[in-house]
């Protein structure tokens, strides 16, 4: 569904992303993980288009995604619906006009049907009575499920988070952890940057170990928690556990 090749990226002196390749195939989790500094977000930013390449390039189902192609690019960057750590919501607007927003000016959904698609979401992450609140008056774990239905509302192909839970209270966390799980189940291909080792070894299929810009290992979860083959990971891990 997504192929990396050879992607880089700087930004200036700092080679973010060095030369990385990946595949990511139709109902995948894969997870990202390393240090703090190692590429993940510049990675995942990358792959969604939030980013420029300054090498290499990114593929959806086997097309080039190629800023100058304008149209395209934009139907490409449509299908993939990106969840920020820090929620990025709408602070002016309701739970629901949150959701509808990008429905009716990106899409060109009539109100009525943006709205029975927003409840729908809002439903499935538990929130349907906060639809007329505004973002401050949710608990961060609130706001970060809203962000996620908010991200479905638009039907994407698949789902990127950078760091969902990084800004959760820890009794926060499993509410969050809990909706990707059952997107997961649900079939939903998923990019997760995250330090919850728990969802990347138990709910991940696969997993991508960053230092310093490089992939340096990736494999199956289970098989990376318990057998990593490089000293960077082995070394990662020690420190996480
Ligand atoms: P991670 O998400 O793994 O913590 P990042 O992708 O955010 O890592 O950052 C990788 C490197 O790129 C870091 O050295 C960071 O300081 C640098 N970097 C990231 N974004 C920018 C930016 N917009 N401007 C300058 N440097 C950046
Ligand atoms: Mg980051």
């Amino acid at each position: 569904m997504i192929k990396v090749e050879h992607v880089s990226k700087h930004f200036g002196g700092v080679h973010a992303v060095n030369g990385v390749s990946l595949e990511v195939n139709k109902g995948d989790i894969v997870c990202l993980i390393g240090p703090s500094g190692s590429g993940k977000s510049t990675l995942l930013r990358c792959i969604h288009g939030l980013e420029t390449v300054d090498d290499g390039a990114v593929y959806m189902d086997g097309e080039l995604m190629d800023p100058a192609d304008k149209a395209k690019y934009r139907e490409q960057r449509n299908r993939m619906g990106f969840v920020f750590q820090h929620f990025n919501l709408f602070p002016n607007k309701t739970v629901l006009d949150n959701c509808t927003l990008a429905q009716m000016t990106v899409l060109k959904r009539s109100r009525e049907e943006a709205e029975k698609t927003a409840l729908e979401y809002l439903d499935k992450v538990g929130l349907l009575d906060k639809k007329d609140s505004y973002p401050n008056q949710l608990s961060g774990g609130q706001k970060q499920r809203v962000a996620i239905a908010r991200a479905l509302c638009m039907n994407p192909d698949m789902m990127l988070f950078d760091e969902p839970t990084s800004a959760l209270d820890p009794e926060m966390i499993k509410e969050v952890l809990e909706v990707m799980k059952d997107l997961g189940r649900q079939g939903m291909t998923m990019i997760v940057v995250t330090h919850e080792m728990g969802f990347a070894r138990h709910v991940a299929n696969r997993v991508l170990f960053l230092d310093q810009g490089h992939l340096v290992e990736e494999g199956d979860s289970e098989a990376f928690f318990t057998n990593p083959k490089s000293e960077r990971a082995k070394d990662f891990l020690s420190k996480v556990f």
